[in-house]
Order: C-alpha cells, then structure tokens, then sequence
C-alpha cells in the first residue's frame, strides 16, 4: 500500500538546489553543522547509541546520520530530496560509514517498517511538512514500544520569527531567503500534543541557544526560538 505523501516538492526543491553544499561547514547548513555536536550528545546521552537500531526522518546529506552512526548506531535514514541523499551517500563512502539511505516519505516507510527502530531522530524537518501531526504518527509507529523519539524545530512566536527569519535569512542572511514559513512554525504545546495523540510520551522540551559569531550552540532551558522534545513510545 502506498499513501499519498506528506510532501510540499518546493520545499523539497530548496534542499535539493543547495545539496553540493551540504557538507560545507561555510555554506548555508553551516548552523547544522555548528548546532550538531551539542544535538547530537544530548541524544546520545537519552539513549546510548550504540548497537540501537536507529532512523533519522528527514536526514538531508546525512549530518546527523553519520554523527550517530560514529557512534556505534546501526543507522537507516530517509529523505525525499534525492539530490541531499547522493551527497549523503557519497559522503558516508568517503567516510567509511554504513549508512542506509533511501528515498521515501515518512508515512510510507511506518508502513513498511512498523515498530522496527529503537531510536527514531527527526530534527529540523517538521517545519518544512504541510501536515506535521501525520509525521510524529509516523514516527512513533517506527520505534518499537519503549524506543525513544527526538524531534526539534522552530517556534512560533515573534520573537522566533525576528531570528529564526528575519535576523538569520535577512540581516545576517545565514540562510537562503525563503528557507523558512512563519506560519509552519510549530508551539512546543502543539508539537507536545501532536505527540500525545501519537502515543508518545514526552520526557523533555529543551531549548537550542545558537550564536552565530562564535558559531557557539549550546542547550538552554530558553525554548522561545529553537528547541527539541525527547519523547517515548508507550
Ligand atoms: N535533519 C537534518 C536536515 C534538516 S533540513 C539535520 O537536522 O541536519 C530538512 C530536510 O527535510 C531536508 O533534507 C528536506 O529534503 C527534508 N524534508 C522536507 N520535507 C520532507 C518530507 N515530507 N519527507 C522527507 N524529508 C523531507
């Protein structure tokens, strides 16, 4: 069975334009790279990576992927810009990583692969979705009962869109204009709810505090901008 996907294809065309860069740490994902290390040791530190089976939603060229996989996760990782996967895999070739790329929407792959991970990651993608409740269903239908879910996007509120668009795509321009849609901004309440309705647990909301001189990311209790959700399957 295949189910019409949850994908807006101009959103998909915005990573796809700038997938050679992905792996640029000067480049427009140069805030993934920078808030990377200290995303990816708080998930470590819920969840002991390694040996776990693990799925990253959304994975664009593999950031975070291979993050995890370094390690010791045995990672899947699915996104719909095939472009962002070629660079994605190529880089984890280079890289001597093991990584299982494969193009698919979130919905269809809960199908095919229910309760198979025990760790499902999916950061910074739900504010690019046009219905982002059908992904967290997802999600929690992927990890097995027990396994741990991580989510993280944007907030919405104006102080969120001062920085999140107009500081970082229009006074700094970090960011391509039009990376981000005000409206597809997501309250930690409704991201929390979504969650709930899915199954899941939340055990933690916390909050990504970036400075772009320093390139200086670290974790804060602020969730007013940037923040991520740690969650549970029941
Ligand atoms: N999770 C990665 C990349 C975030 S950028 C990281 O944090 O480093 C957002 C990614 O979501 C892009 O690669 C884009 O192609 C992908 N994406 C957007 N909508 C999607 C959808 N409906 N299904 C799967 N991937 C999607």
């Amino acid at each position: 069975m295949h189910i019409t996907p949850n994908v807006d294809p101009q959103e998909i065309s915005k990573f796809s334009e700038g997938a050679d860069r992905w792996w640029d740490t000067d480049s427009d994902f140069r805030p993934l790279h920078d808030i990377n290390p200290a995303r990816l040791a708080w998930i470590n530190n819920a969840t002991k990576l390694r040996g776990k089976r693990v799925l990253d939603v959304g994975c664009g060229g593999g950031l975070l992927s291979e993050g995890m996989a370094k390690l010791g996760g045995i990672v899947s990782a699915i996104d719909m810009s095939a472009e962002a996967l070629a660079v994605a895999r190529a880089h984890a070739l280079t890289n001597t990583c093991e990584i299982d790329y494969q193009l698919c929407a979130a919905e269809d792959f809960a199908l095919r692969h229910p309760a198979k991970f025990d760790v499902l990651t999916c950061l910074e993608m739900l504010e690019h979705v046009p219905n982002p409740a059908s992904v967290v269903q997802a999600c929690a239908t992927l990890v097995k009962p027990g396994g741990h879910v991580f989510f993280s996007t944007i907030n919405r509120n104006p102080k969120a869109y001062l920085m999140a668009v107009v500081g970082a795509e229009y006074v700094l321009r970090l960011l391509p204009r039009g990376t981000h849609d005000y409206a597809k901004f997501i309250r930690p309440a409704e991201l929390a709810s979504f969650c709930r309705d899915a199954g899941l647990i939340v055990d933690e909301i916390i909050g990504m505090r970036y400075e772009p001189f320093s390139r200086h990311a670290e974790l804060t209790v602020d969730t007013s901008v940037n923040y991520l959700l740690r969650a549970q399957r029941v």
